[in-house]
């Protein structure tokens, strides 16, 4: 479903150029989950903006459902990222004046999806995350869990064929934690949405499909 071959990316810095990712490849089938964990300053946000194209690498290349996706114009992969792919940060990056059933409809809305039809998505989906009493809760008015669990709703709404989430859970206490990563495994997987999950925990990269880790520019076994 999603194939990566040989992905660079370097950064020019005052004491010389930083080659961050020296060579990434890697593939995942139709619903797959991938934890990549790594030191901190490895290279895994910086490889998961390549992957979700909000950044270009210096060279390599990128196919996603068979489409060849790192030479595509800016425009194009626009639409890509819309139609395709998923997002979800360490902090929620909900819109505060919007409700969570507004921010959740959003993405659909801007897929051109009818507003009666787009709330109605929204709110099953908020139903099926244990939101439906918060739905019409501006994110100041959420707790964190509940402000993630509504970042994943938005990120899965338009039914993305890839989600890529950089430590989805890494601000929440170890027992939200869980509840998030249970939540966001179970839907991926009937989705059959491909994933690639930064985390720091151990114990949840453990439980994923896969796990690799990020070392010296690579992607290489989990284990040490
Ligand atoms: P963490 O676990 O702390 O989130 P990370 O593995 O996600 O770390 P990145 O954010 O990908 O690490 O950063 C990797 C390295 O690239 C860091 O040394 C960082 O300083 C550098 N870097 C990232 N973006 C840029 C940039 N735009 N310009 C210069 N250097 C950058
Ligand atoms: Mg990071």
């Amino acid at each position: 479903l999603f194939r990566v071959n040989d992905l660079h990316k370097g950064f020019s810095a005052p004491a010389g150029e930083l080659h961050i990712l020296q060579g990434i490849t890697f593939s995942l089938i139709e619903g797959e989950f991938l934890a990549v964990v790594g030191e901190s300053g490895s290279g895994k946000s910086t490889m998961l903006q390549i992957l979700g194209t909000l950044d270009r690498p210096d060279r390599g290349e990128m196919w996603l459902d068979g489409e060849s996706i790192h030479g595509l114009s800016n425009g194009r992969q626009a639409r890509l990222r819309n139609e395709k792919i998923g997002f979800v940060y360490q902090a929620h990056h909900l819109i505060p004046e919007l409700t969570a059933l507004e921010n959740v409809a959003l993405p659909l809305l801007v897929q051109g999806v009818a507003g009666k039809e787009a709330d109605a998505r929204a709110a099953s989906l908020l139903e099926r995350l244990g939101l439906a009493a918060r739905q019409h809760h501006v994110p100041s008015h959420l707790s964190g869990g509940e402000a993630q669990r509504v970042a994943v709703a938005r990120a899965l709404v338009t039914r993305p064929r890839l989600l890529l989430a950089d430590e989805p859970t890494g601000n929440l206490d170890e027992h939200t934690a869980g509840e998030v990563f249970a939540l966001l495994r179970q839907l991926c997987r009937e989705e059959r949405a491909a994933v690639v999950m930064v985390t720091h925990s151990m114990a949840l990269a453990h439980s994923c499909d896969r796990m690799l880790r990020l070392h010296e520019g690579r992607l290489v076994s989990g284990q040490l």
